[in-house]
């Protein structure tokens, strides 16, 4: 059997793609047409790209593919949040939701950087998976094309009636720790002449990864959002293990150097409330205190629960107040309504259901006494 696997040419930027024509004979301005078929009209079968000559055609039959990652499920909320839950090729899957706008066209993918995290916030489910790996490109990218694909939006609408409007990196994982793959998958969206998604409309959040805060505004100008949940570092330490590598002081000087900020251009800082342990006012004027020289927005985010979590949600009228007092001091700090609960899509919810499956099955076996001997990282096949 020969064990060479089809290459993928989704994730390839246009350099790539070009050497990879020239190995097949031919000339750079067909990257131009190959990249429209691939990223503009979505299309996955060669031989539909009826204005590549029929050799080449013939030639990237063979051994090649305009991937994506199997759709395993596809649930859709009463609120019409969807999510899907992608298997890649070798079995690993992560989670991409679809989070239509309630009052105008249109709406955000949020999208997964890892399968699951290796950082272990405490108030997050996607933190307590155990399984972790980086997403290469065309996964991160190919998450995108199959929501684009289940949504039916091929080829990219020119005239306004997108359903996917904006990208937030919001999903599984932590961006900043996939760094060269997630900064090739946004410089492809961007593409103008492919899925043409604008820098303004993609905003990728991280927990704090400091060094990498202004490389990745110099490098793609998108918009930034940092999980910043704590007011001190005393309970960041708690909360978020990657405080205690990058603490507040040096977080928020990075987010000073973010490029391109303005009045108009805003870093979003989210701000989980936790029951009894960052919900006062005293919190929110400390917040407010620590981004005074920043161009800030706030995001409020009530803590979504989840089986087993140790944290309580705030009344809502202690949210409320919350966020009152921030407006009022003159800072935008809505609420963010959690979306698809019914399908655990919220925030901080996403987590492999077959990790989940396996490990209750780990679980199952322990209470009847079966040895597990596979401990090891999953592998499939
Ligand atoms: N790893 C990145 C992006 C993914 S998490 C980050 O941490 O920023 C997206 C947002 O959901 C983050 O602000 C995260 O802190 C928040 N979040 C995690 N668990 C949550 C929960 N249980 N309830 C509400 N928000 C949560
Ligand atoms: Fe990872 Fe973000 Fe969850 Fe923290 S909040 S465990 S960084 S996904």
């Amino acid at each position: 059997m020969n064990g060479a696997l089809p290459l993928d040419l989704i994730g390839l930027d246009r350099g790539e793609l070009r050497d990879l024509l020239a190995e097949l004979g031919e000339k750079p301005f067909r990257v131009k047409q190959l990249w429209h078929w691939l990223y503009h009209q979505g299309a996955c079968d060669f031989e539909s790209m009826t204005t590549l000559g029929k050799d080449l055609r013939q030639l990237l039959g063979k051994g090649h593919l305009a991937g994506r990652p199997r759709i395993v499920r596809d649930q859709q909320s009463m609120d019409g949040t969807r999510k899907w839950l992608l298997g890649f090729d070798d079995g690993n899957e992560a989670e991409a939701v679809h989070i239509p706008d309630m009052d105008e066209e249109g709406g955000a993918l949020c999208v997964s950087t890892q399968v699951g995290c290796t950082l272990t916030c405490r108030f997050c489910h996607t933190g307590t998976q155990l399984l972790v790996r980086n997403l290469e490109t065309r996964e991160i990218l190919g998450q995108f094309m199959a929501a684009r694909d289940a949504l039916g939006e091929w080829p990219t609408p020119t005239d306004g009636t997108r359903k996917i409007t904006n990208l937030v990196v919001m999903g599984m994982g932590e961006p900043l720790f996939n760094y060269e793959n997630l900064k090739k998958a946004l410089l492809i969206l961007m593409d103008p002449e492919g899925l043409g998604l604008s820098r303004r409309r993609i905003t990728v959040s991280t927990s704090g990864v400091a060094p990498l805060i202004p490389k990745l505004g110099a490098d793609t100008g998108v918009n930034l959002a940092i999980s910043l949940h704590a007011v001190t570092d005393d309970l960041r330490d708690q909360l978020m293990p990657i405080n205690k590598k990058y603490p507040l002081a040096q977080l928020l000087a990075a987010c000073r150097d973010y490029p391109g900020l303005s009045n108009a251009r805003r870093i979003t800082f989210e701000y989980l409330l936790l029951k009894g342990l960052n919900d006062s006012l005293a919190d929110a004027r400390e917040l407010l205190r620590l981004t005074k020289d920043i161009p800030a927005k706030f995001n409020l985010i009530p803590f979504n629960p989840w089986p087993g979590a140790l944290y309580e949600t705030p009344a809502l009228d202690k949210v409320k107040r919350f966020s009152d007092f921030l407006f009022e001091q003159g800072v935008s700090a809505p609420i963010r309504r959690p979306r698809g609960q019914d399908i655990l899509a919220a925030c901080g919810q996403l987590r492999s259901e077959s990790q989940r499956q396996r490990q209750s099955l780990a679980k199952a076996r322990q209470a009847a006494g079966i040895d597990d001997d596979d401990h090891a990282p999953i592998s499939h096949n």
